[in-house]
């Protein structure tokens, strides 16, 4: 029998709810497609920081780096002050390059669309969202605005707080690559870059010619691309007209939040952050605060979220009779969360036991 050891980190909020159906789920799916999950638990997140007064203990980022992967839950990112995030800071740290965000119609939850099937694939290293920022009025900004009107005609008003947008040929030409082997090897037609370099030049426009530049080696691929705002408005009337965007690392994460929605919200959308070595699995929604400790939020994102982990063991069988048993679940409604039905929604421990029976060898 096959034995896998996976580190598992709950997160904050409603992540270890979600975090632990799925653990059951993939138990039950183990047990009948003979192997078994050796779940290696560890911190991060708020939880980390009251115990160990750290966000990312080493002991967490070593079980990562030994078990090579992990299914994580949502880590809490306080807004507009506190500390940065966790999960831009492990998936700098484990080099997570790809973030792959899938977005497919579900039959029974009624959207405004029958036939979404798209992927996100998302820059995960750099870009804003890496979150290099000088506050107002501190000495670096200022310092960063005298040196740039310096050497240049441009001007800047004193108190103003800078973020810098950071695109490399390195880490494009690497998503690239894994964007347009992934859609060789999953049957996917067409890559979308997504961008707006039109008005960022230089950093989005890199972000273009290289990507390009890479789509050359995999002619069986259609590669086009398309400005974000243009991409928002046909997204959100023509889905269809999309297979896989390819995004920067900003655009990916409202992009895809937006694509939940086009097939029944964050409660159902999983996620990948795959590296050269390693990858960490976890739904693409938050921690939910307002839910947390509730029972009532939608496990399924965090289920299909191991259904994805365990498709990139090897283990494609099992990782097919999870997600259909999540998948007939939502179809049947009898069995699902307030998101999904507004008719006497059922708790997030009913639905998972209802997706355990529904487990089939
Ligand atoms: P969120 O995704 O946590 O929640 C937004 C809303 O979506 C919730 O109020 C709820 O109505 C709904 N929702 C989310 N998950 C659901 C589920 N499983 N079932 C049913 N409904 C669900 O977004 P937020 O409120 O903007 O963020 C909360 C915190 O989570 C912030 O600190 C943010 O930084 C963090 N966050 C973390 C991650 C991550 O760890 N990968 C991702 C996104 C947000």
């Amino acid at each position: 029998m096959k034995k896998y050891t996976i580190t598992v980190v709950p997160g904050d909020g409603i992540g270890p709810e979600v975090i632990n159906s799925a653990m059951q789920c993939i138990n039950t799916v183990s047990e009948k497609y003979n192997f078994s999950i050796n779940w290696e638990k560890h911190i991060a997140g708020e939880v980390a920081l009251n115990e160990y007064g750290s966000l990312l203990p080493t002991e967490t980022l070593s079980s990562i780096r030994k078990n090579k992967f992990a299914l994580k839950g949502p880590i809490t990112t306080p807004l507009g002050k506190g500390f940065r995030s966790v999960n831009v800071e492990l998936r700098k740290k484990l080099e997570l390059f790809a973030n792959v965000r899938p977005t497919k119609t579900i039959q029974g939850i009624k959207t405004n669309f029958s036939n979404v099937n798209l992927i996100v694939i998302r820059e995960n290293t750099e870009d804003l969202y890496s979150g290099i920022e000088f506050k107002e009025s501190s000495f670096l900004s200022k310092k960063l605005i005298k040196f740039v009107e310096k050497d240049s005609k441009l001007k800047i008003p004193n108190d103003s707080s800078i973020a810098l947008k950071t695109i490399s040929k390195t880490a494009t030409k690497r998503v690239a690559e894994f964007a347009f082997a992934y859609a060789q090897k999953n049957k996917r037609k067409k890559v979308t870059i997504i961008h707006k370099s039109n008005i960022l030049k230089y950093t989005d426009g890199l972000f273009v010619s290289e990507a390009e530049k890479v789509s050359k080696k995999f002619k069986s691929i259609i590669c086009d691309n398309l400005v974000v705002d243009n991409a928002c408005s046909k997204l959100v009337s023509k889905p269809e007209l999309f297979d896989i965007l390819l995004c920067p690392n900003l655009y990916g994460d409202i992009i895809s939040d937006l694509c939940s929605g086009l097939v029944g919200g964050l409660g159902i959308a999983p996620s990948a952050n795959i590296g050269k070595s390693m990858a960490v699995f976890e739904p693409v929604h938050g921690s939910a605060p307002k839910h947390s400790g509730k029972n009532d939020v939608n496990p399924s994102a965090a289920i299909l979220s191991g259904a994805m982990l365990l498709n990139h063991l090897g283990e494609i069988k099992a990782s097919k009779a999870l997600e259909d048993a999540v998948y007939s679940v939502l179809k049947e409604k009898t069995n699902v969360t307030y998101d999904i039905t507004p008719k006497n929604p059922v708790s997030t421990t009913e639905m998972t036991k209802a997706i355990i029976k529904k487990i089939k060898k």
